[in-house]
């Protein structure tokens, strides 16, 4: 049998990221991936913003490692020239029941670290962003949009020349204890032997994990997928920021994300499925987003909008059940030595990835 000193399941932003970590900190790494390239799953069916860290509850996981990342992220896309903007975001509240949202958004930003935020009235927010219809919006200078495909490519090759290795089409079937090490098997039978095995499988990460021989089934979240939809807007958007409207349960609001290019799209909506390969969008939900958008911009023309991708959240908690943190879990909350399972990097695990591969690496120093 094969032996290696540490295996990453998983090549989308997170486990690369992982794997680089580990790889620059000294260690042998080889990084299985099930499809026939790197980032085909989540990783390329999200917003591509960088996120501030406005959201999430102050010394959350979600909290603390957005924050983290992105001041990783903003240094590694400049050291390396990848193609980003800090295009800036405006969350908007269109009454003035969301502008007492919005100041409790303010103040949980403020708790977490965030302290850039700036409050604009009415008037403050129409002469940044003129066709906005609002009625307050905080602004978020360091929110920032990424090629995200670029910035993989960067991971992969940091790994690659530290040493490590990427083996795609190459899916992890299931895994058992072997004395000092963690034996995997693949679904063509093969076998290899791992002192450190990272779990960054995303909407399959509880699924791979409950087939862990050696892992208490307690320690396994049940999976849960939340699947949102864009539509791309034809012709030119008329703003320079993304814009948001106060969230809502399980997801951001149907805000307005541009490309690097300055392409439009709105998104994504809230749509719990039971297949995390359930990627079709419906047209039908285009109705949704014009009743949402015209609530912050009124001028947006009908027929505008056309089904784009969508991209699935991997949940680990259900519909009606409070909003999950990420759930990283090492020997030190399962009792196996070498191994870390990494469960509901959703948003804003791309904003996150830098900050996740470093906590990952530190979990399993020896
Ligand atoms: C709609 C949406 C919008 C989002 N917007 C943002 C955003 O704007 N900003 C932000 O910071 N975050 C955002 N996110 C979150 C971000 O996209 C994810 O947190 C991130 O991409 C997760 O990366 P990952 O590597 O964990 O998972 P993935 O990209 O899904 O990668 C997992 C990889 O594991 C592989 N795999 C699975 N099973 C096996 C196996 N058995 N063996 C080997 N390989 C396997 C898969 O093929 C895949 O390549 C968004 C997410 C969604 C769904």
């Amino acid at each position: 049998m094969d032996q290696v000193d540490c295996v990453v399941i998983g090549a989308g932003v997170v486990g690369l990221a992982v794997a680089r970590a580990l790889a620059l900190g000294g260690r042998d790494v080889l990084v299985l991936e099930a499809e026939g390239a790197i980032g085909t799953q989540t990783s390329s069916r999200n917003s591509e913003v960088i996120h501030a860290g406005i959201y999430y509850p102050p010394g959350s996981l979600k909290g603390r490692l957005c924050v983290r990342g992105k001041a990783l992220l903003y240094d590694y896309l400049a050291e390396r020239g990848l193609p980003h903007r800090r295009c800036g975001k405006l969350i908007v509240a269109t009454s003035p029941e969301q502008g007492k949202a919005l100041q409790a958004i303010q103040a949980r930003a403020q708790a977490s670290g965030v302290h850039d935020l700036q409050w604009l009235s009415q008037a403050q927010a129409q002469q940044l962003e003129p066709a906005l219809q609002c009625h307050a919006a905080l602004l978020s200078p360091s929110t920032g949009i990424v090629d995200s495909h670029a910035l993989m490519l960067s991971l992969q090759g940091d790994l690659e020349n530290a040493g490590g290795l990427l083996a795609l089409n190459s899916p992890v079937s299931r895994a058992r204890q072997a004395q000092a090490a963690i034996v995997l098997e693949a679904a063509d039978g093969t076998l290899l032997a791992a002192r450190s095995v990272v779990n960054a499988a995303g909407l399959q990460a509880p699924l791979l994990a409950a087939r862990f021989a050696m892992l208490d089934s307690r320690h396994v979240p049940r999976a849960a997928f939340a699947k949102g939809s864009y539509f791309s807007l034809a012709g030119r958007a008329p703003f320079g920021h993304l814009i948001y409207p106060v969230p809502q349960a399980a997801g951001l609001g149907v805000h307005l994300t541009l490309d690097l290019g300055g392409q439009a799209r709105f998104g994504p909506d809230v749509q719990w499925v039971e297949s995390p390969d359930d990627l079709a969008v419906e047209p039908h939900r285009a109705e949704g987003f014009y009743a949402e958008v015209r609530r912050y911009w009124p001028g947006l023309p009908d027929g505008s909008l056309a089904p784009g991708y969508a991209g699935i959240r991997p949940k680990i908690h259900g519909p009606h059940e409070p909003a999950a943190d990420f759930l990283i879990q090492g020997p030190r909350e399962h009792g196996v030595s070498g191994l870390v399972n990494l469960f509901g990097i959703e948003s804003p695990g791309l904003t996150s990835a830098l900050a996740i591969g470093e906590h990952v690496a530190q979990m399993l120093e020896l």
